[in-house]
């Protein structure tokens, strides 16, 4: 890294960039790694045959630009979003692009900007407020409750006084957890919309893991409300990069003025496509993980941890004087976990049963360590 060089500060770099760090968990080669929120079974055979099969048709077009409008992709997700959201759409409501986090840099494109705010009800995702930075969005952090529930009280009165142009709810919310109800989104939209005519985003990348129902329905009628999701955590394909929103087809039309043309690459679609035709195995593998996220839960709290009510594939865990340190003893353990910087606070993204097992050995350890 050359950060912090002469040559860097040199460089004519944005002022509102320099001394920030790029976002990134430590990519380390421990034997177990729960900290990136990945789904740990790789994907099936058969399916790894088809998407061979898929990406050879496609290499054969390759000297052609791919589908501009990833038609056939966007069809495919609509019929995904209808089966198990319960809200029917067709391709016209859905927009696909690398990974839900360029969805995002799109919707920040088209709706932020200089002059304009986001606002997210921290501790959240902290790429929204990155990708905000990096469009010249201004970011403004929202409270939560000291559980980790959005405090609707409250943002309603920083709707109310920021009257931000694009409104981020995360649910289920990163790193705690935390699935928001109807209500609360509904509140939030109209709190949002007495203020300005602003955008509400609902970030689902880790909606598949729910004990609730995906908040899709809330787009009908409301063309200001936009569901992201990805097939990043559900679909086990973070290496893919496959993101994709569905919304009124207004917000669709609006997003194309600033997508890149041909951003989805031929080999990307044809990947996406041969995953969504094996969808019932890969939810199977959904399933499994949901009940190791409820054991890990069970058994945090069996040793003596607090643990955060979780609706996602990744548990909050503490409460640690020094959350660092403590991660660092579950590294030292082989186990590389995740230290948000949430004072007090850890994540472990659900494993296999055998990671999770090697996890729970660790922080046994080291809760006798501290006693
Ligand atoms: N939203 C949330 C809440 C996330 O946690 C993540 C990934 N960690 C993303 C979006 C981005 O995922 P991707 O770009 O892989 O779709």
């Amino acid at each position: 890294m050359t950060f912090g060089s002469r040559e860097f500060d040199e460089l004519p770099v944005r002022d509102e960039l320099r001394g920030k760090s790029p976002y990134g968990a430590p990519q380390l080669d421990v034997p177990v790694q729960l900290n990136t929120n990945e789904n740990p079974y790789p994907l099936p055979e058969p399916l790894v045959e088809r998407i061979a099969e898929r990406v050879r048709e496609a290499a054969r077009g390759l000297n052609r630009y791919p589908d501009r409008d990833a038609v056939e992709l966007r069809t495919e997700l609509a019929r995904y979003l209808t089966r198990t959201g319960k809200h029917p759409l067709t391709a016209a409501n859905v927009w696909a692009a690398n990974g839900s986090n360029e969805v995002i840099q799109q919707l920040l494109q088209t709706f932020g900007g200089p002059g304009r705010t986001a606002i997210g009800f921290e501790p959240s995702y902290s790429m929204h407020g990155l990708i905000a930075r990096g469009t010249g969005t201004g970011w403004l952090s929202g409270p939560r409750n000291e559980d980790f529930t959005i405090d609707v009280e409250a943002a309603r009165k920083a709707l109310a006084e920021h009257r931000p142009d694009v409104v981020f709810i995360t649910s289920p919310n990163n790193p705690t957890g935390t699935a928001v109800d109807a209500g609360t989104v509904l509140a939030l939209y109209e709190a949002a919309q007495a203020a300005r005519p602003s955008l509400v985003v609902v970030d689902e990348a880790y909606v598949e893991f729910s004990h609730r129902d995906s908040l899709l329905p809330l787009i009908e009628g409301r063309p200001r409300l936009v569901v992201s999701r990805t097939m990043s955590k559900a679909f086990g394909a973070a290496g893919l990069r496959l993101g994709y929103l569905a919304a009124h087809p207004a917000v669709v039309d609006a997003v194309q003025l600033v997508r890149l043309p041909y951003h989805l690459s031929a080999v990307t679609q044809a990947t996406a496509l041969a995953a969504l035709e094996h969808t019932d195995t890969l939810l199977g593998y959904v399933e499994t993980l949901k009940a190791e996220r409820d054991r890990l839960v069970g058994e945090l709290r069996a040793i003596g941890y607090e643990v955060t009510e979780s609706d996602a594939n990744f548990v909050q865990f503490g409460r640690f004087e020094d959350s660092h340190a403590a991660w660092q003893r579950i590294l030292d353990r082989g186990v590389l976990i995740r230290d948000n910087g949430v004072p007090g606070w850890l994540r472990v993204t659900a494993g296999t049963p055998s990671e999770n097992d090697a996890f729970l050995d660790a922080v046994r350890d080291l809760k006798k360590e501290q006693r």
